[in-house]
């Protein structure tokens, strides 16, 4: 591991000052991801800005939405009781990662950007266009279980492997961010990215900005709602595939529906096709079937991969029938 310089910001003006005076530095939060990094040589900041003491720690209830600072720990954020009530979609995706001790250490911020798991990523001594560009990507003709069946490119094949960004997806969250030239907000769906020929870059953040806060608006999806995530051992593994289903209805007949996948794509994999063909629907295994087979469309596998896109359809069909029978 090399030699980096640590120093704590007390303001996040001050980090984004701190940060900006460096080419190599970065933001430091829970650390669960990037000393992981470090330790493998896969990122070698000069410097890092601890941004742990800034007051971004605050879960805040207004009218008609809930702000959620960057910096509240993933359990923190699980086991708040206005949370669960009123976003239970989102308790459950968080209560699905990693483990206990991990989610007490790991950040809102620091979970919407950890890096892909795909493991040439993590192997410094093989190709990875995402850590070295134009060298090349392992993956693909290669070892890819865990990857992409959708949006991926000749040029990267990883996947994203947050649980909680799939609820921030499904539900319209919105990503509050302060940066050198200001502050702005982004679409939560528009933050993650596609590879395209940059898988390097994972989303549309500009250099040296900082996450402060998540907002996400009001929303009926309060009792039918289910986060299915299906994975290698039941703890402590990421999501082969995952779905996040919230769904309003009324007298049996779907009012609104979200649906969103995680384990498929370089993003949280919104299913918009699949929501508005349920809308209006009445509530039936079939309706849901026809929903994860529309949901497929465009499906693709690599090799290793291709269970996937049976198991796609069976846990997007689970995962409608277990909300829409609570
Ligand atoms: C063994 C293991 C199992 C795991 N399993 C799962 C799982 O099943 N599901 C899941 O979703 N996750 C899982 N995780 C990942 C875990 O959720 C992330 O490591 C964690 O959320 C990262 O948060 P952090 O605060 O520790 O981020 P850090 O490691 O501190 O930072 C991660 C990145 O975010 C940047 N950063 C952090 N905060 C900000 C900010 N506010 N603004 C701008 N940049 C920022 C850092 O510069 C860094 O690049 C697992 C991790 C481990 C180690
Ligand atoms: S899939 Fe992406 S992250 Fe994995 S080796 Fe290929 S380029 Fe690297």
């Amino acid at each position: 591991m090399k030699n980096f310089q640590i120093i704590r910001a007390l303001s996040s003006g001050s980090a984004v000052t701190n940060i900006s005076k460096e080419p190599s530095a970065m933001f430091i939060a829970g650390g669960t991801n990037l000393v992981d990094l470090m330790k493998k040589n896969v990122v070698v900041p000069d410097k890092l800005v601890d941004i742990t003491a800034l007051d971004l720690k605050k879960i805040e209830f207004g009218t008609g939405q809930v702000s959620i600072g960057a910096l509240a720990k993933n359990s923190q954020v699980a086991e708040d009781k206005s949370i669960k009530e009123k976003y239970p979609l989102l308790a459950l995706a968080l209560a699905a990662g990693a483990s206990q001790q991990i989610r007490h250490m790991a950040t809102v911020g620091g979970n919407m950007l950890q890096r892909t798991r795909c493991s040439y990523f993590y192997n410094t001594d093989m190709p990875c266009n995402k850590r070295t560009p134009k060298s090349g990507c392992g993956a693909i003709g290669g070892s890819n279980r865990m990857h992409a069946i959708f949006g991926a490119s000749d040029s990267c094949i990883a996947v994203h492997p947050s649980d909680m960004c799939i609820a921030l997806a499904a539900l319209d969250a919105t990503v509050f961010v302060e940066g050198p030239k200001g502050k702005r907000q982004i679409k939560f769906t528009d933050f993650h990215r596609l590879p395209g020929n940059s898988p390097e870059k994972d989303n549309t953040l500009e250099s040296k900005e900082l996450i402060t806060s998540v907002e996400i608006p009001e929303n009926n999806f309060t009792k039918n709602i289910h986060y299915l995530k299906v994975r290698d051992r039941s703890s402590y593994a990421f999501a082969l595939i995952s779905v996040a289903v919230g769904l309003d209805i009324k007298n049996n007949v779907i009012n609104e529906a979200r649906l969103a996948m995680g384990g498929v794509a370089h993003k949280p994999w919104r299913l918009t096709e699949a929501e508005e063909f349920l809308k209006g629907k009445t509530v039936s295994e079939e309706t849901f079937r026809q929903a994860a087979n529309l949901s497929m469309k465009g499906a693709k596998s690599y090799g290793d991969n291709a269970f996937k896109l049976t198991l796609g359809p069976n846990a997007i069909t689970e995962a409608l029938t277990i909300a829409a029978s609570k």
